[in-house]
């Protein structure tokens, strides 16, 4: 797979797309509230099948003030959260390889993923469960194992020790603009920093209103991330929204973390609610900044407002990621570069809702409630929405995903 333009290059180059595409019309066949990770997948396939689309984003392609910033979100198969959601992590894995093959862009980085924790964790017991049930392929490590091949780890003798060796990350800024440039080369428009302020169904169509303009669809899919509870009032007591933090650290040797050398990792530590997560260093330009070897802590943070988010990162949160590295990766820890923070937005069960809005059963469908673990779907996610959007049905299994279970 050849890459691979700057970050900034591919921005400039997409963005020059979108401005291509800026037409006076208004009415359009489907409007895409929300252009992050599930509406720019969501653009593209509606564009890729002749529909007429418009993309509303109320800040830029891509921003950091979501829940997609960051280079890096790890993608895997043997999934502990649920079995149910290992079809369609299939489809996800076969659409990233599509849209690498469509653009000549890569997007997915197969560096493997190390997973450890107690035999009774939550986090092994589910991915032996998901690994058992769909053949993923997963192995035990041995103590020489360890010793040879990642000897950065310093793992309780009690912890399982295990590597699914086909995952990885995906890159969630390249992704969002591959999608994007790729749906305005189909046809798509796109309006970045537009806000959607209202939308209401009139006779047989929906009517959006932004901060700009009135704008008129027969269908509207709503993904809006962390502000869906706002855009969607009678989802709001079902969603609850968090700001998470991450860290890029200076390592004591660098190069015993660079990309080659160090795989993606997840650790459940029995003395800690959630787990701990973490990616190889990654090249800036390449990946946009930070630079520093990446990690956070996937447990709820401080329940916030998406509008009105404390952005400044709190010293405990800072503090427990050094410890657990401390702990866990000793060499891992010199000192920090960088922290930052990003929205969870949470369903009650920390499943995701793909269905159709309550009461608007054939027009307006909704991708949202992602908890922390959504970005690695967002290939499958915008051909569901596509379909949901313009056939009234998939056939991807989402039926676990559906409104009505709250
Ligand atoms: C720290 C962190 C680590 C994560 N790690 C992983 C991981 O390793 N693997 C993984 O799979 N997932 C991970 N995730 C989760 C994943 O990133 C999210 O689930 C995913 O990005 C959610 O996508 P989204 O489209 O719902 O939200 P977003 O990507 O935020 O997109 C929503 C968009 O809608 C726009 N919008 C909202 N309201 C309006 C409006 N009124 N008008 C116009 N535009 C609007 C927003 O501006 C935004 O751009 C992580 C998330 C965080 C925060």
């Amino acid at each position: 797979m050849s890459l691979m333009l700057p970050l900034s290059e591919l921005y400039t180059q997409v963005h020059s797309q979108i401005e291509r595409q800026q037409k006076q019309q208004k009415n359009f066949d489907v409007i895409v509230l929300g252009v992050g990770s599930m509406g720019s997948a969501t653009c593209y396939y509606l564009a890729k099948q002749g529909h007429r689309v418009l993309g509303l984003e109320q800040f830029d392609i891509p921003h950091e003030l979501g829940s997609h910033a960051g280079q890096s979100r790890i993608i895997r198969k043997a999934y502990f959260e649920h079995p149910d959601y290992v079809p369609l992590l299939e489809a996800a894995y076969n659409n990233w390889r599509d849209l690498e093959n469509e653009t000549g862009t890569q997007l997915y980085f197969k560096t493997g993923l190390l997973y450890f924790g107690k035999p009774d964790s939550q986090l092994i017991k589910g991915l032996k469960l998901s690994a058992e049930k769909y053949k993923v392929p997963v192995y035990h490590l041995s103590s020489n194992e360890m010793a040879s091949q990642f000897s950065q780890f310093q793992i309780p003798d009690d912890y399982e020790r295990m590597i699914e060796p086909d995952a990885g990350f995906v890159t969630p800024e390249r992704a969002i603009l591959t999608y994007t440039g790729r749906a305005c080369q189909l046809g798509a428009s796109v309006h970045v920093n537009e806000k959607t302020i209202a939308w209401k169904k009139v006779g047989r169509s929906i009517t959006v209103k932004t901060d700009r303009d009135t704008y008129y669809c027969s269908k509207l899919v709503i993904t809006a991330g962390a502000w869906a509870g706002k855009i969607i009032p009678t989802l709001s007591k079902q969603l609850s929204v968090t700001r998470q933090t991450l860290a890029w650290m200076q390592p004591r040797n660098t190069s015993k973390f660079e990309s080659g050398n160090f795989p993606c990792w997840t650790i459940a530590d029995q003395e800690k609610p959630g787990i701990y997560y973490g990616f190889p260093m990654l090249s800036a330009s390449t990946f946009g900044g930070p630079i520093g070897l990446k990690l956070g802590h996937h447990t709820p943070g401080l329940p916030s407002d998406a509008d009105a988010v404390d952005r400044i990162p709190a010293k405990a949160d800072e503090d427990n990621l050094i410890s657990m590295l401390n702990k866990f990766i000793p060499e891992g820890y010199a000192s920090i570069r960088s922290i930052k923070t990003c929205l969870y937005t949470y369903t009650p069960d920390e499943n995701f809702i793909l269905d159709f809005v309550p009461g608007f059963e054939k027009e307006v469908v909704m991708a949202a409630g992602f908890s922390g673990h959504g970005f690695k779907f967002a290939s499958a996610v915008g051909e569901v929405m596509a379909d949901l959007a313009t056939k009234g049905s998939t056939e991807h299994p989402i039926g676990f995903l559906n409104a009505a279970r709250f």
